[in-house]
């Protein structure tokens, strides 16, 4: 008997380590009452509206089951209700260039998924949907969903890309190189039948292999974005390509040895330093992209994170964030901090950052839908989560107000999707995918930071455990 005891315990302990993730997830979730009424609160609905004061939103089998005045709006018999004074609603953030890999370093460098620290990360600073934009290991991102799904992991809602579409000279060994058009249409076949629902044709390939893609995905009524080089940005709206990655800083078109089929991405960048936002040529390529439904996607903390640390005692840029290092660890955050150092100071990265926002305003002035997402790549010092939040404070700073910003980081990544019946927005009958945020980031868009519960499908999520659970694992895990 004596022996037979930890013989038990340890088969119990098997069991329960089984069970793993199904129990864990439990530590993590703040309320998940069947019908919930957060009251006195403010709502910012994501459609770009004023701000509402003094609201009760009621919470029902996952949805949004009534929002109004706290004065008129019942509380239903049997509710729980949480009083929320000083706190703001807003929808689930909806991101879309929110990988699920993270830079490893190395030469060539190396890019590995992070499972456990991203999917936790994205929830906890209010992303409840992902578009992962490119795949470096294509089978976890689609088994994760699966897990994410059945409720066995705590993570966003995902929409999976497929594994990259670039032809020869890529950078990095974590893609295939395509040989032909008809090896990238096969690969969009394979990939929708696995379970992708996007493409992202990347720096080197072609125009037969990209608009062979394109024709393959749009049969399936599937999408295609990238992030390009060998192929300017008309020539990709002309195509077909369904969305752009990062916006003017990565368009090659204006270099004057632009050649077809070709990425120099050294030249390009050269011109851009003189070229005017406000010119005609790139004026005209907004119109031309407005007018064939093209849609960019921001990217603006990969940026910020590219630009030179100032001089000792003035104002750094990027913020150097503790909560974002405390995440990392120590390789990960030896090698941010000394790709930071490396950036010279004569770089003009910050002048690109200040111009790729004045392209984005004007963008979207023209009546383009710009999308949000953060890109954690780079010189690894955008870190899921915390990025996109970081985004929602760049796209203020390029000028849009904090309720413009929130909806192009809500209801415009939700429209793109096709899902704005169903989230983006906070409305009735809509799932209940909300932040909950201390403050007023209408008045003070850096209140994001001040995230304290995330409602995934009426299940709200306590930020402050997730992030506490994955200290010292970004770039491990
Ligand atoms: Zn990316």
């Amino acid at each position: 008997m004596r022996r037979l005891i930890p013989a038990l315990l340890l088969i119990c302990a098997a069991a329960l380590a089984q069970r793993g993730p199904g129990a864990s997830t439990r530590d993590f979730i703040r309320t998940d009452a069947p019908v919930l009424a957060l009251t006195h609160v403010r709502v910012i609905d994501g459609s770009g509206g004023a701000v509402l004061e003094d609201q009760t939103l009621v919470i029902q089998n996952g949805k949004i089951a009534a929002v109004g005045p706290a004065a008129t709006t019942a509380v239903p018999r049997g509710a729980q209700a949480m009083e929320l004074r000083g706190y703001t609603l807003l929808p689930g953030m909806v991101g879309m260039h929110d990988h699920m890999f993270f830079p490893m370093g190395g030469n060539p460098p190396q890019y590995s998924n992070m499972p456990i620290s991203f999917t936790r990360l994205y929830l906890a600073a209010g992303v409840t949907t992902i578009r992962t934009a490119g795949s470096v290991q294509p089978y976890e991102d689609l088994e994760l969903k699966k897990l994410i799904d059945a409720g066995k992991m705590i993570g966003p809602k995902m929409h999976v890309t497929a594994p990259y579409l670039e032809g020869p000279g890529s950078f990095t060994p974590v893609m295939h190189t395509l040989s032909d058009a008809d090896d990238a249409r096969q690969m969009v076949a394979y990939w929708a039948d696995q379970g992708a629902t996007s493409f992202k044709a990347y720096m080197n390939i072609t125009h037969a292999e990209l608009a062979a893609a394109v024709d393959e995905a749009h049969k399936r009524g599937l999408k295609v974005t990238g992030h390009l080089c060998s192929i300017g940005f008309k020539e990709a709206a002309e195509i077909g390509i369904d969305d752009l990655e990062h916006g003017w800083v990565v368009d090659t078109e204006f270099s004057a040895d632009k050649k077809p089929d070709l990425c120099n991405e050294a030249t390009a960048r050269t011109g851009r330093v003189t070229l005017d936002i406000a010119s005609q040529p790139v004026q005209d390529t907004i119109k031309f992209l407005v007018e064939k439904k093209v849609a960019v996607t921001s990217t603006l903390p990969v940026f910020e994170a590219g630009v030179a640390n100032a001089p000792t005692g003035q104002p750094q840029r990027p913020l150097l964030q503790q909560r974002v290092l405390d995440v990392m660890d120590p390789e990960a955050r030896a090698r941010y901090l000394a790709a930071r150092a490396r950036v010279p100071a004569d770089s003009p990265s910050l002048a690109l950052l200040k111009k790729e926002m004045q392209f984005e305003r004007d963008f979207v002035k023209a009546g383009g839908l710009l999308l949000a997402g953060l890109d954690p790549t780079g010189n690894g010092g955008v870190v899921a989560g915390f990025g996109d939040q970081r985004e929602l404070e760049l796209l203020v700073e390029a000028g849009f107000t904090p309720l413009e910003a929130i909806r192009i980081a809500t209801l415009n990544g939700a429209t793109f999707l096709g899902e704005q019946n169903s989230i983006g927005s906070l409305a009735i009958g809509k799932q209940a995918d909300i932040i909950v945020v201390k403050g007023s980031p209408d008045q003070n868009i850096a209140d994001i930071e001040k995230t304290e519960i995330v409602f995934k499908d009426g299940i709200g999520y306590d930020s402050d455990k997730l992030i506490r659970s994955v200290q010292g694992t970004v770039g491990t895990r």
